[in-house]
Formats: C-alpha cells, structure tokens, sequence
C-alpha cells in the first residue's frame, strides 16, 4: 500500500501454526529521522559561534594581546556571538517545554488586548530604530480567548519579530484581532507586514525547524531559525490554525487562531 516501511514478524504459535505480524514503520522511523536531524543541525549551530570565539580568544591570547582596538573589536564580536548562543540554548529551552506540555489543553480565559500592547512595549526600541509603526487594529469588545498567557505571548513576539527583521525599513506592521462566530466561535490574529515577501516554495517548509529562506540573512538579523517551529507548536497546543500568506516584494500576512472563552467576556482583564 503506497510508500513506506513495513515490518513483518513471524512467530509459531504451536500446531504447525504462524502468527504473522504485520506492522507500519514508517513513521517512527520517520520521527526518528527527525530527531536525529535536529540533534545534527543544533549541534551545528551551537558550534559555528563558539568556533568564532575560541577563534578570536586564540588571537587575543597571541597577536593581538597588545593591540587596544583589535581587543575592543574582538570582544565586541564575542560578545555578539556568545548572545547568538543565549538566544539558541532559550529558543531550544522553549521547544522542549512547549513539546512536554504538548498535550495538556490550556484552560483559562485570557484577554488579548493587553498581550498585543505589550508585545508594542517590548518592541518599541527595535520598532523606532527602524522607523518602524506598528498599529493594533483589535475590537475593544473583543471576547477573551482560552490559552496559556506566555505562550500567547511568545507566539506575538516572535511574529512581530519577523515582520521587524524581513520587512523594510519605515513600512507599517499591523497586528489585527477580530473574532470571527461562525462555524466556531474563535478570534484570529493576523500579523501583517510589507516586508520582502516569502517565495511560495518555501511556504511548506518555514515551520521546520532551522528552516530559513536564507540563511547567513537570518543569522545576521540575529535569527535563531527555531521562531516559527515555536510558533507552530504553541498553536497546536491552543488547536488553533496557523496559516502563512505571502508575495514576494509585497508582504507576509502570518496568522493564528484561538478559541473563544465560552463565557464572551471582555478582554480587559
Ligand atoms: P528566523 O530565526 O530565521 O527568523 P523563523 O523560524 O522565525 O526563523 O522563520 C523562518 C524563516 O522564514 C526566516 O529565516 C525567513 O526566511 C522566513 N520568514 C519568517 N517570517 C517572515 C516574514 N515576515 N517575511 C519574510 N520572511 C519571513
């Protein structure tokens, strides 16, 4: 039956009998294969700053050991990747909790509105170093959603992060939440920017881990590829929906759902 990768045991059962079993494989060797992956590509990732700084501790302790401003300027680089590594181990941190968690379904009402202030407030030095606006465009009526607060909060931030990152200089970030009642009553959250664009072939691949469409402009924008594996994995736990729109030189509209608190209350609190 289609592709894949089956076992067969056969064991005698007495009486001249065989029992034949007959199993599919192909997806624990596929999670297996994953893991594997992942294991290879964080390790990598951990590996690329941390050669450039023992790297750059070799020069300090030889040639440079007398040179003032090569000192300052290799320590500055040090510093900048020994941050990339912080934000790395977090982002890995992050994931495992998120999977540990994976199915246990939130259960408390949580208002929205002061989520998307906040992730404004967090953002506002990065936001204004870029000439960036970001406007929240969200009913005051909008009901409260049923969800895990943090998560809720790391799934804004990374997405506003994005559209900060991909998108141009000067050019407005909006950050919509409307409810919508039928067939469920949910409230989807949309981040929308006008930044670069995503090519639709790589539309499939951006929740895999470590995916990016390009790498060394991720890494240099201070990207750790894990943003939207985290957000993917938030979204499933809220079973939401995530969806990705995008056009190249245009804009990316990343948007997720979450369900409604039964009781429709407000979202001030
Ligand atoms: P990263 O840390 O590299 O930003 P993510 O998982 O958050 O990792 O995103 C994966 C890739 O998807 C990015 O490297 C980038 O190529 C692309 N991407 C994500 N969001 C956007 C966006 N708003 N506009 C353009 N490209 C995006």
């Amino acid at each position: 039956r289609g592709e894949g990768l089956y076992r067969l045991r056969v064991t005698g059962i007495g009486n001249d009998r065989l029992l034949l079993l007959f199993s599919d494989i192909s997806a624990a060797r596929l999670a297996e294969r994953m893991r594997v992956d992942f294991v290879a590509n964080a390790s990598h990732e951990l590996r690329t700053p941390l050669a450039t700084i023992m790297g750059f501790i070799e020069t300090l302790q030889g040639p440079a050991s007398e040179d003032g401003p090569a000192r300052k300027r290799f320590l500055e680089i040090m510093a900048r990747e020994a941050g990339r590594m912080t934000r790395l181990i977090d982002d890995l941190l992050s994931l495992s909790r998120i999977e540990l968690d994976k199915y246990v379904r939130p259960t408390t009402p949580v208002g929205l509105q002061p989520l998307l202030a906040d992730v404004g407030k967090t953002l506002a030095m990065r936001l204004d170093a870029d000439q960036r606006k970001l406007t929240i465009d969200a009913d005051d009526e909008l009901p409260r959603v049923i969800g895990d607060r943090d998560q809720i909060l790391q799934v804004l931030h990374n997405l506003v992060s994005n559209a900060l990152k991909y998108g141009r200089t000067g050019t407005p970030i909006t950050l919509r939440a409307e409810r919508i009642d039928r067939p469920q009553p949910i409230i989807r959250v949309s981040v929308i920017d006008q930044g670069d664009g995503i090519a639709l072939e790589h539309l499939p691949r951006l929740t895999e881990r470590f995916y990016r469409v390009d790498n060394s402009r991720s890494r240099s924008l201070g990207g750790t590829g894990l943003g939207l594996a985290i957000v993917k994995h938030i979204v499933e736990r809220h079973r939401g929906e995530l969806g990705i729109d995008s056009q190249e030189g245009i804009g990316t509209t990343v948007s997720f759902t979450l369900p409604q608190a039964e009781n429709g209350a407000m979202s001030h609190n």
